[in-house]
């Protein structure tokens, strides 16, 4: 079987991997993005993204990755969408074989930026009523409630923005939360108090998605302050409880954190030479749209740099 060339290979075409292909095709290396559905990210799925340099008013998160996407290709980066990367292996040389969709390519560096995906509850109810009243996405399925009562789990900015987002659509939103306090950014709480179509339940923890009619009709919330349990009916369950990294295709081959993250150094090197990693599957602090898109240029520009100094070595 032939194998495809590339220079560098980007795992993951959202705000991290999308940096990187810009910077790595503007340095003139044959650039490849492997995107298993469409490019964007996370951001995909978010309404609005307000705190994203250059955009006062902010922007749709849809509108951002499109952007985003638009800029890398102008550059010369290929992107590949609905093209999973199924296996990566490291070579003698230093490169790395990368298959995908059974077709065999080797890249000289890869930069994984493979993000995370949303957590789930666990609770009975959640599989059985997903996408027949559960979601993981208020910017998709919002627009079905309109006029409905719907809950949102969560206390960090997904949960809350998202809340909030969905007020357009909802007649009510319960906002549950399972400490006394959210987590989300001070800014964001300040708007949520304050919104009238949202109802606070803190100190409260789902433990049963209810369905009637083979959809979802209601949600049990036992509490932490030993109150009495509480029921809600609603008509949908939106669920923003946390990410976990999507680093499975690297398990044993890269170190990671206990909790599945890449870890990486400052620039981006994860420990494995030739490997970089950048934005959520990362075990970077601060997780938000500027922070993957800067890490995922500094990891272009260490692959660069590691490039030149292999053809350097080999004169
Ligand atoms: P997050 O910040 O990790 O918050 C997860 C929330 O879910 C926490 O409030 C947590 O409760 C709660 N939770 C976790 N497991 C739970 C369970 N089993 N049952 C009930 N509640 C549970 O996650 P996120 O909001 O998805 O955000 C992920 C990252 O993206 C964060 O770094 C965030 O800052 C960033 N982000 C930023 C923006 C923005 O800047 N506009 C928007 C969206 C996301 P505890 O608080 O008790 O742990």
């Amino acid at each position: 079987m032939t194998r495809e060339h590339i220079e560098i290979a980007i795992i993951g075409g959202g705000p991290g991997g999308l940096a990187a292909a810009l910077y790595a095709a503007r340095g003139r290396a044959k650039t490849v993005v492997f995107e298993r559905g469409i490019p964007g990210g996370q951001i995909v799925t978010t309404d609005w993204v307000e705190n994203y340099p250059g955009f006062p008013d902010g922007i749709s998160g849809t509108e951002l990755g499109d952007l985003m996407t638009k800029q890398a290709e102008v550059h010369g980066a290929v992107i590949r969408t609905f093209s999973p990367v199924d296996s990566i292996a490291a070579l003698d040389d230093g490169h790395f074989l990368l298959v995908s969709e059974g077709a065999e390519f080797e890249a000289d560096v890869v930069i994984l930026a493979t993000g995370a995906v949303p957590r789930k509850l666990g609770i009975p109810g959640e599989e059985e009523f997903t996408g027949r009243g559960v979601s993981w996405c208020a910017t998709c399925d919002g627009p079905l409630y309109k006029d409905k009562v719907v809950c949102v789990v969560g206390g960090g900015d997904a949960a809350v923005e998202e809340a909030m987002f969905l007020t357009k659509f909802a007649s009510k939103v319960h906002l549950i939360h399972r400490r006394d306090e959210f987590r989300a950014t001070k800014c964001i709480q300040e708007r949520c108090h304050v919104n009238p179509k949202i109802e606070e339940h803190l100190s409260r923890v789902p433990v049963e998605i209810v369905g009637a009619d083979s959809k979802v009709a209601g949600i049990r919330l036992e509490s932490t302050k030993q109150e009495p349990e509480e029921y809600l009916e609603v008509d949908g369950v939106f669920i923003f409880v946390g990410v976990h990294p999507v680093s499975e295709l690297v398990t044993g081959l890269v170190d990671l954190s206990p909790s599945g993250y890449i870890k990486i150094d400052h620039d981006g090197r994860t420990s494995v030479p030739g490997l970089f990693s950048a934005g959520d599957v990362t075990d970077s602090e601060l997780k938000q749209v500027i922070t993957a898109a800067a890490k995922g240029a500094s990891a272009a520009f260490e692959a660069l740099r590691h490039l030149d100094e292999e053809i350097s070595c080999a004169l």
